[in-house]
């Protein structure tokens, strides 16, 4: 299929919205916005009924991607009335507390608006107590006496990063960004050692000749990087178009292959099964003088056909790659090549790796070019530096690349060229990213007690795309072009070029991003919030106690619980707890402060879940700190002998929506869980796992939740702002896709511990736990992107539920997670205006404030394909079709999907060809500059394991991956498809440089060195089997390779400089990413080397992935049969 022809909705493009243009204006004072729809969030006059559910057609699947859809109804929404949203209520009278000219005042850091009443207590909640008629228990826990009261908080590390550093920013804003400090690891702990189990279990034994090719990456390379591809001909006459040497390499004869449009192919057959007879047509021809479209100025002397990085057109062809049997077969046909050079090397028969664009050029060219100066915002439709350049961002009117990054900055004007084009247009938007120290993040904006400014039409916040006129008296909206009246109060003189004269004093009109308060409008139920709670509910089956982890989550809360989140380093958390155990019946806890000792009551009957205790539940720790710990220390004495190996899952999740419901709050609920939920209990599973469905089309069925009681429980969920973070414990199959669907539609996390085994995992959960206890998180969330007229978000991927086709609704957001919108025409933008795009998420602070983020971005919009082709971001755009293809696979087969994407993405860099590279022979393959890695990366999603597993990948895996994957951010995505591979022998112990990093290739490994490689999930210590003893002796205390042990889980101390910039790399990596990265030690040849090798993806791969010199030439292939 093709994605953006795919005519999944109804609306036609350019067909006007109902309703859209007749929509009356509110306004201040004006009529008030019809009752009917969620205003606040609804400019297009409600949903459009084009756009809603229909049967996903092709591999298109239903609008959300969070859960699979929900049957039943779908008139719910969060916000009952939808004039709670509707934002400022008609002004009769002027507001009471006007900030008139009231200048922005950065020093402000307490906010002037209302008092809310945080400081109230849970009272009793009004839960009827009839309800409590099913069996129940009350007991005294224990008898020992409660420990002391307030331990430190054992790694001293965090305790101090983890707090301090997010809330003393000298920056103003109340609102502390979670910086990725609070993130810092803890210190390892060197542990015991126990086998790191294979990450995927056996793996086939597989040898493959060691080849010991390490290539040199010059830096002094000839790319020009800078230097912009080819516009037209016309753009480059000095480019002989005809006298153009055909360094090109690989000519593909075309041969009786399917159509590009044409159905996919047999699914029993090999992918792709056609012949790949390449012809090279001057091998080993260097690269001669080329025109623009072809690359950069001729190779110097040495350089060994690795020049041609410009643009992708490459040249050398050598030899298949030792026994390559992959999807490709057949590549035999390396005929002599025309006209060859004599001085060509002898018979070169393949692709020359070295000749193809490659990554690491890339990214240290963009380091080289980008990474010096800051980046400043305010140039609209300028691509950012790629996510692994360190950068500084300046906000000066768009919102920064930390917080939205596009696939394309400069837009084609209309669908038509969209449509020719196939370059999706996207924004992957994380919209509580942490910002780094060196940034100021978002200011917080008060506009008075009638609440923010905004457009009477279409409701957008006020923000620098807003043209201020008439003496200032009036604004006109920059996404609608509607004018709106300026409230008295807001009133400011125009500077002599219509600029308000406070404009750089206020935020909201100078800057991409920032904070507003709101106004009890944006409340649910016209009420503001309480602060939100946080319940940990703890697996006491069998399983959980026996792998440790009843011990380790217990002894770990006792300190973790004095770092709740909080938004003023000198305020407690505001944010409350409880504590539920459970196995197949649950177990609740009082814990209020005037009890001397904890008091358990069970709940036996699972079929009706309700909360058996309103008052003590839900405590203060500071208040009751010794029942808590108290509690705490009794669990694992109390269940240490459990012979209940059962657990429920469906109804613990109902427990702490009831405590959340009844507390009449939003929170987060913590679930450690081990097994597959076999109890008989609402949401009871079963083991469906099947491996003979993998690669049939009922495989889509295995990533479908098995039973559709979790998809109403998570609406109920999304409803009172109830956020799931599931951490599994699994030790076989527990059906991650249905337990998931709670977490990933309320903007929850999964973590997977597949064989916890405490000595070597432990480390490992504790620091996902306490960063994900810490982090910055926001509740009971909506989203909203507005656009310019003339495109909208049609689409959306991430971890939330959608009640609307409009409304992104996240019981919790947190500053990890990203959601992927995707826009579509449906009518004409202009290159004088550009496009313009507002998120706004409306959500409770930690401390129980109603806040909104805005982020605005404009991007150009273009009606020449070059231009598109010239601004776009290709990590972004893998970013999004990951995501697309990771969904896809609900409803289509896996087989389908990649093929879909292939397609797609030949027909993009076809496109280019055919409408913007200088003309040239047939058989070069030219890529547009911006897009010369869209093939190996393309290459890294097919074959990675939701798409193409290899038969250890398990089915819980896949499902895991594939939920994790549509979170994900840009950087996040680039290094778990094309990982961090870092050749230890070039660390220079004087320098804060890292090595510039090789390829993802056992080519570049060199069986003299050592090699970190990193995915953002793992870390990999690869060691070759004659590194050199001294590297040896450095890292591991021992001068002999036979003597390294492969199962340690940390480095040792060791006090030499080498040891100590590597375990200083080591941690600065970890610190940058989400999860807490397990670090395996690989020798070579030993056994485990096969999982290593399973991330050297340009490799091919045992689940039959191709190649990337493999994959190129078949989508060369691709991309002749478009153009012939
Ligand atoms: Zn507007």
């Amino acid at each position: 299929m093709n994605v953006n022809q795919q005519p999944h909705m109804a609306t036609p493009y350019g067909q006007p919205q109902p309703g859209y243009q007749g929509y009356p204006q509110p306004g201040y004072g004006g009529d008030h916005v019809p009752s009917g729809y969620p205003a606040q969030y609804a400019p297009y006059n409600g949903p459009g009924s084009a756009y809603q559910q229909g049967p996903p057609q092709g591999t298109r699947g239903p609008p959300t991607s969070g859960a699979p859809p929900v049957s039943g109804a779908q008139n719910y929404s969060q916000f009952g009335q939808g004039e709670n949203q509707n934002g400022p209520p008609p002004m009769g009278a002027p507001p009471q507390r006007p900030p008139v000219s009231q200048p922005y005042t950065p020093g402000a850091v307490n906010l002037p608006g209302p008092q809310h009443p945080y400081g109230q207590r849970f009272g009793a909640p009004p839960v009827s107590m009839q309800h409590m008629t099913n069996q129940m228990a009350s007991m005294q826990v224990g008898s020992t006496a409660p420990s002391p009261a307030g331990p430190g908080y054992a790694p001293p590390s965090v305790s101090q990063a983890a707090v301090s550093a997010p809330y003393t920013p000298a920056a103003p804003p109340t609102f502390p960004p979670a910086s990725t400090a609070s993130s810092q690891p803890l210190p390892t702990e060197a542990l015991a050692q126990a086998p790191p189990h294979s990450y995927y279990g056996a793996l086939p034994p597989v040898q493959q000749p060691f080849q010991n090719a390490v290539p040199t990456f010059s830096s002094a390379g000839p790319t020009q990087p800078q230097a912009p591809p080819p516009v037209s001909p016309q753009s480059f006459p000095q480019a002989p178009p005809i006298s153009q040497p055909p360094f090109s390499t690989a000519q593909v004869h075309p041969g009786p292959t399917q159509s590009y449009r044409g159905p996919p192919m047999a699914s029993q057959g090999p992918p792709m099964a056609q012949a790949n007879h390449i012809l090279p047509t001057q091998p080993g021809m260097p690269p001669g003088p080329i025109n623009a479209s072809l690359s950069g100025p001729p190779p110097q002397p040495g350089m060994q056909g690795y020049p041609p990085q410009q643009n992708g057109a490459f040249g050398q062809v050598r030899g298949p790659q030792p026994g390559y049997t992959g999807p490709y077969p057949g590549q035999p046909n390396y005929g002599a090549p025309p006209a060859a050079p004599a001085s060509a090397p002898a018979a070169p028969k393949r692709l020359d790796p070295d000749s193809i664009p490659s990554p690491i050029q890339v990214i240290e060219d963009d380091k080289a070019n980008k990474g010096s100066e800051p980046f400043t915002t305010g140039v609209r439709g300028q691509a950012p530096p790629l996510v692994t350049t360190k950068f500084q961002v300046k906000d000066q009117g768009n919102a920064s690349p930390r917080y939205i990054r596009c696939t394309a900055y400069n837009m084609p004007c209309n669908s038509d060229m969209a449509k020719q084009s196939q370059v999706p247009l996207a924004a992957v938007i994380k919209p509580l990213a942490p910002l780094p120290p060196d940034e100021t993040p978002p200011y917080l904006v008060d506009h008075g007690e009638s609440g923010p400014i905004r457009c009477n039409r279409c409701k957008a916040y006020l923000c620098p795309y807003m043209q201020f006129s008439e003496g200032g008296r009036r604004f006109q909206c920059g996404f609608c072009n509607c004018v709106t009246e300026v409230p008295p109060n807001y009133f400011q003189h125009l500077d002599h070029t219509g600029k308000r004269v406070d404009c750089y004093d206020r935020p909201e009109l100078s800057m991409g991003s920032y904070d507003f308060m709101t106004t009890v409008d944006y409340c649910k139920n016209n009420k503001f919030p309480q602060p939100p709670a946080f319940i940990f509910l703890i697996d006491v089956s069998y399983n959980a106690v026996k792998n440790g982890t009843v011990g380790i989550v217990c002894q770990e809360l006792k300190t973790l619980l004095d770092y709740l989140p909080r938004e003023n380093p000198d305020v407690e958390s505001n944010i409350r707890v409880g504590f539920v155990t459970y196995n197949k019946v649950l177990h609740f806890y009082n814990v209020k402060a005037s009890l001397a000792q904890p008091q358990m009551m069970v709940v036996s009957d699972v079929a009706d879940m309700f909360v058996p205790l309103l008052d003590g539940f839900l405590v203060s720790v500071s208040e009751s700190r010794v029942v808590i710990e108290s509690l705490l220390d009794q669990i694992p004495e109390m269940f240490a002998d459990t012979r209940e190996t059962e657990t429920v899952f469906g109804p613990v999740i109902q427990a702490g929506l009831e405590a959340l419901k009844a507390a009449d709050c939003a929170g987060k609920l913590f679930v450690f869980h081990s097994s597959l939920p076999i109890a008989e209990a609402p949401g009871k599973l079963k083991n469906r796992e099947d491996k003979k469905l993998v690669g049939t089309d009922k495989e889509k069925t295995l990533f479908q939740p098995q039973v559709s009681f979790y998809n109403t429980l998570a609406k109920e969920c999304v409803a009172q702002g109830c956020c799931v973070d599931l951490f599994l414990f699994p030790n076989q199959y527990v059906d991650v896709a249905t337990l998931g669907v709670v977490p990933t539609s309320t903007g929850g996390s999964i973590y997977k511990y597949t064989y916890f085994q405490a000595p070597s995992d432990q480390e490992r959960f504790l620091n996902d736990l306490r960063r994900d206890v810490q982090k910055q998180v926001g509740f009971d969330a909506v989203m909203r992107v507005r656009t310019s007229t003339g495109i909208r978000a049609t689409d959306f991927f991430g971890a939330f539920y959608m009640s609307n086709t409009t409304d992104v609704e996240l019981a919790g957001l947190d500053c990890d997670k990203t959601v992927t919108v995707e826009f579509r025409h449906d009518d004409k933008l202009s290159e004088e205006t550009g496009a313009l795009m507002q998120c706004a998420v409306l959500y409770t602070s930690c401390s129980g404030q109603r806040r909104l983020r805005i982020h605005n971005m404009a991007v150009n919009c273009c009606s020449q394909l070059a231009d598109l082709y010239r601004n776009c971001e290709t990590d972004t755009i893998i970013n999004f079709f990951a995501k697309y293809a990771y969904r896809s696979v609900l409803s289509s087969p896996t087989k389908n999907v990649r093929d879909s994407l292939v397609n797609q993405c030949a027909q993009i860099l076809a496109c280019y060809r055919k409408n913007c590279a200088s003309p040239s022979s047939a058989g070069q393959l030219i890529l547009p500059e911006c897009m010369k890695l869209l093939p190996v990366y393309l290459n890294c999603v097919l074959k990675s394991d939701v798409l193409q597993p290899g038969a250890d990948v398990s089915l819980d895996d896949r499902a895991y991956l594939r939920q994790l994957v549509s979170t994900m951010d840009v950087a996040e995505s680039h290094v778990f498809f094309y990982p961090h591979l870092l050749p230890l022998q070039k660390l220079d112990v004087e320098s804060m440089a890292l090595p510039m990093a090789v390829r993802d290739s056992e080519e570049r490994l060199s069986r003299g060195g050592v090699y970190l490689l990193e995915n953002g999930l793992n870390i990999f210590l690869w060691v070759g089997v004659s590194a050199q003893q001294e590297l040896l002796q450095n890292i591991f205390g021992t001068p002999a390779f036979s003597q390294i042990d492969p199962n340690m889980t940390s480095l040792p101390a060791l006090d030499n400089p080498f040891s100590k910039r590597l375990r200083e790399i080591i941690e600065s990596v970890r610190a940058q990413r989400s999860r807490y990265m397990k670090l395996m030690v690989v020798k070579q040849e030993d056994k485990l080397e096969l999982i290593f090798k399973h991330f050297l993806v340009e490799d091919k791969s045992n689940s039959g992935g191709a190649s990337y010199v493999d994959f190129l030439c078949h989508m060369h292939k691709e991309i002749r049969q478009l153009l012939s």
